[in-house]
């Protein structure tokens, strides 16, 4: 009778008996620190760091953004292409490139300068 009834089982649930679990081997995924490489790693690695925007590509808060107070952006390179919404509801963005040394204004009246951080 018990033969009966696993043989019964075995065709009706075929991935829940012995032979399913031996055809699909369980395999775990490393730790996708180990796994990945270049930019992927070093951003990892900084946010372990504590460092969660470590390309500085969050959009940021402008403060007063005068000629005398800036909005400073940071960048690891001598230039930087930086975006500004230049009204609150406004659809589009005005892209500008901005140069160490340099501070620029953009359209809306808004002042820009680039500020050197160490590369990540
Ligand atoms: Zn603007």
């Amino acid at each position: 009778m018990n033969a009966i009834l696993k043989r019964f089982l075995r065709f009706q649930m075929p991935f829940s008996n012995n032979f399913g679990q031996k055809r699909f081997k369980k395999t775990a995924i490393g730790d996708p620190v180990d796994i990945a490489t270049g930019l992927e790693k070093r951003y990892l690695l900084a946010q372990l760091a504590g460092n969660l925007n470590p390309f500085c590509l969050l959009m940021l808060e402008r403060g007063p953004a005068t000629k005398c107070q800036p909005h400073e952006i940071p960048s690891a390179y001598d230039r930087r292409i930086i975006g500004c919404v230049c009204e609150c509801e406004s659809c589009s963005i005005t892209y500008m490139w901005l140069h160490k040394d340099a501070p620029k204004r953009c359209e809306c009246g808004y002042w820009f300068k680039l500020v050197q951080v160490p590369p990540v």
